[in-house]
């Protein structure tokens, strides 16, 4: 017999705890300007973060990695700021009260950043056919500067400007596209607030099909030539969100919902009404009989409610966004196909948790202690947190979990 003890091999020494942050100020809207240089791998931007004071402050910080910052101004004028490639500290030239609302406008360069804005195809010098960018965990903050911390929603408007053969698809609605000095520039803004890590963008050439659930515009967007294999993957959405509306009682949360398959992306991600997948999810009819792609379309739909409407405050508590996305998708797969393919669905998800647990490690499912918040993604958040969720809900009952 093997003794297994509970918070074994997951800490290392050097590990400190990490406590929610309690920032000074609220980030209420960003607006962002930025130009993708596709042969070069960098990026031209502004920044406007717009701000409302919480408590007395004279140094503002906001996190930004690696950048070339060129200018930056409060309220319009020039401003002392300090920077060390990690945190960009503005000195305000007196101290700001609580309630006071404040504009940092930042103007900054970022070229071949080593996260967060990857240039397809990756490892390569070689000018880029595609540009996507990945915020979660703490990532965003490669190519913007803002503050960077699941604890606080804003509002985004974001320009982008690409060579025009590009498709740019990014959070909320498209609210203007046009030309300019011959690339062609998309502006999105979103409505709805959002913390900033589910901040995202991706251009390529891509094809579009798009059709409506009630008045949201749902959009499929595959790699050009893929557009008969839409269908096989993301025929079921309308289905989905209607499922989720009806299960949690809250409606979808924004005004459009796109699915982006990627290249050389792994797995998916829930940006806020615009979720990144791989390509590898598209498949034809042979692979079919074999592969689905609901259980990531759903795991990544059902985000929009558990983890971008409702967000966690910091990444000791992931669990609550991972293990409602695997729950829901389950409770997606019991409605759809039935109670046998939900319980071999919660034995999965057990194997996957007691493989985690006798072979590398055992934390407790709110962790304060990690080194990278990557860590918190593994089969403790997802598999382990939906099965004390389910368990919860065996409990209470099913009325009462959904009521609550
Ligand atoms: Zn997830």
């Amino acid at each position: 017999m093997r003794w297994l003890k509970i918070g074994r091999d997951f800490v290392y020494p050097e590990y400190k705890p990490k406590w929610p942050r309690n920032s000074p100020y609220s980030l209420d809207k960003v607006l962002l300007d930025i130009e993708v240089d596709f042969e070069n791998r960098s990026l031209k931007g502004k920044a406007i973060n717009r701000l409302t004071v919480l408590r007395k402050i004279d140094v503002i910080e906001f996190d930004a990695v690696d950048m070339s910052i060129e200018k930056v101004l409060l309220n319009n004028s020039n401003i002392d700021y300090d920077y060390d490639g990690n945190v960009l500290k503005i000195f305000l030239p007196k101290e700001a009260d609580r309630g006071e609302k404040l504009e940092v406008d930042i103007e900054y360069y970022v070229e071949k950043p080593k996260m967060g804005l990857w240039f397809i195809p990756i490892d390569s010098d070689e000018p880029a056919i595609q540009v996507w960018t990945q915020g979660e965990p703490e990532d965003n903050r490669y190519w913007i500067p803002t503050y960077d911390y699941p604890d606080n929603k804003t509002l985004l408007e974001i320009s982008i400007t690409c060579p025009s053969w590009a498709k740019v698809f990014s959070n909320g609605v498209l609210v203007d596209k046009r030309m300019l000095n011959g690339k062609t520039v998309w502006k999105y803004r979103l409505d709805n607030a959002i913390p900033t890590y589910l901040i995202a963008f991706a251009a390529g050439k891509f094809s579009i099909i798009e059709e409506k659930y009630r008045n949201i515009l749902l959009q499929y967007v595959v790699p050009e030539g893929r557009e008969r294999d839409v269908k096989r993957s993301f025929s079921k959405t309308s289905q989905m969100i209607k499922f989720f509306e009806e299960f949690t009682g809250v409606e979808y949360p924004y005004p459009k919902y796109t699915q982006i398959c990627l290249s050389e992306y792994g797995g998916g991600m829930e940006n806020a009404s615009i979720t990144f997948l791989t390509d590898y999810t598209l498949h034809d009819e042979k692979a079919h009989m074999d592969f689905r792609s609901e259980p990531l379309v759903s795991h990544e739909l059902s985000h929009q409610w558990f983890g971008d409407l409702v967000t966690c405050l910091d990444w000791s508590h992931l669990w609550l966004n991972e293990s409602f996305a695997t729950l829901m998708a389950a409770l997606w797969r019991r409605h759809d196909l039935g109670e046998n393919e939900f319980i071999y669905n919660l034995l999965n998800m057990l194997d996957s948790y007691l493989s985690e647990y006798s072979s590398r490690y055992s934390r407790p499912i709110v962790m304060r202690i990690y080194g990278d918040p990557e860590e918190m993604f593994d089969a403790h958040s997802y598999p382990k947190g939906a099965l004390i969720l389910w368990t919860l809900m065996s409990i209470i009952g099913e009325e009462c979990f959904r009521n609550a």
